[in-house]
């Protein structure tokens, strides 16, 4: 872990800026445009897509939406990357470029919630393919699920409720093997914690929305492979046919957020193992869920594929529901709120609404707290969780 990658820094500040053409200005502009003209219909014509620096229609490509998918692709290692509108959008249009009617997909439990309703509600009954869920940490049982009709294994690791990590290069070696597609949500660690294409994946996804972004002013989402034909597709079938590419003010701002992504997500890393520790020694708290923690169930696989953690976390109190309910609504800095990987601290009760079949399910407890660890000061932080835990 803390490894300094100095090419992601390189790759954040300067990388596909391309002053050149720009006019030497520091920070590209946003291309606000949705069109892009010729001077003869023979221009236009022989104006292949996809080629650097050709554009024709904004929902095609735009140049600025081009400068951040070059900053990720180069992150994540990957071929190309294709910014969408949203991280949904980016992960529904990677299972419709893998799948087809007739496929079967093994997806892990933990997944994002509208990922998992998604195959469940749209995917299983609408498109005809089936689903299986899977824990994910038990390679075994990953390898009983695949049928001769799979086509795409859908991971998340570390998962954003409960924080379990899976084995991502012994997924892979398994998927390769049975000739199957790999897809990854990548967001809790950003590429500055974790290289999913170094370890084999197909498809890795983000939502922008939280670091990548970082200060909760967009919503984005973006898809990075190795495999440029595969990305190809997916820019000519699933972004340019739904038409979900990104907008070019939040491209824009999106590439401002990355410029400082390797310092955020260290800072976030810093404070959240800090307050993980301050947590797990208090009388009043049962578990905490953080990867990080030489404690934590997965923490040797974490340190294998991950060099550092993000700033999300979850703790159980050691009390019922109602008391878990005051402890949240009692934090004063950290706001009630979904999302995360913003500048703010945040505190969510995930499973209220769930029923105990399902909380069970995916390992977890209705009284869980999920808190995302902000930029108010790691002090400040622990002096609120302080107060709000004291009385209970
Ligand atoms: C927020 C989130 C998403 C969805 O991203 P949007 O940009 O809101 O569509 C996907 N995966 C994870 C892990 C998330 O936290």
């Amino acid at each position: 872990m803390f490894k300094k990658n100095e090419h992601d820094d390189l790759i954040v500040t300067h990388f596909a800026d391309d002053y050149n053409t720009y006019l030497g200005a520091v920070v590209p502009p946003v291309f606000m445009n949705s069109l892009h003209v010729f001077d003869t219909i023979e221009d236009y014509y022989d104006t292949p897509k996809f080629v650097k620096d050709k554009y024709v229609y904004g929902r095609v490509s735009n140049p600025t939406v081009s400068i951040v998918e070059q900053k990720v692709a180069a992150l994540e290692r990957g071929a190309m990357a294709l910014c969408f509108g949203s991280g949904m959008a980016a992960m529904t249009s990677a299972i419709m470029a893998v799948c087809k009617s007739g496929d079967h997909i093994i997806c892990i439990r933990n997944i994002y919630g509208p990922t998992k309703l998604f195959l469940t509600d749209y995917v299983a009954p609408r498109l005809n393919m089936t689903v299986t869920f899977v824990g994910g940490q038990d390679i075994c049982e990953v390898e009983e699920a695949i049928c001769s009709n799979t086509a795409l294994i859908i991971l998340e690791s570390p998962t954003s409720l409960v924080f379990n990590v899976i084995d991502i290069k012994a997924v892979t070696d398994l998927a390769k093997k049975h000739g199957i597609r790999t897809c990854i949500d990548n967001t809790y660690c950003t590429p500055v914690f974790q290289k999913p294409i170094d370890m084999g994946v197909d498809l890795v996804m983000h939502t922008a929305s939280k670091y990548l972004g970082g200060h909760s002013d967009i919503i984005a989402g973006v898809l990075v492979s190795s495999d440029k034909e595969l990305m190809k597709k997916i820019a000519m079938q699933e972004r340019e046919w739904f038409g979900g590419i990104l907008g070019p003010m939040e491209a824009w701002l999106m590439m401002r957020g990355i410029r400082t992504l390797p310092l955020r997500v260290k800072a976030h890393f810093e404070s959240a193992l800090k307050v993980a520790e301050y947590l797990e020694k208090h009388s009043r708290v049962r578990k905490v869920n953080y990867p990080a923690l030489k404690s934590h169930p997965d923490y040797d696989i974490m340190e294998k594929q991950q060099d550092g953690c993000a700033g999300l976390l979850s703790f159980e109190v050691d009390a019922d529901v109602d008391a878990a309910k005051k402890v949240s609504n009692g934090l004063n800095l950290f706001k009630t709120g979904v999302s995360w990987g913003g500048f703010e601290s945040l505190t969510f009760m995930p499973f209220l609404k769930f029923d105990d079949q399902e909380i069970e399910w995916l390992g977890s407890a209705q009284n869980l707290i999920r808190i995302h660890i902000g930029l108010e000061g790691t002090d400040n932080l622990i002096e609120d969780l302080e107060q709000s835990l004291s009385k209970l």
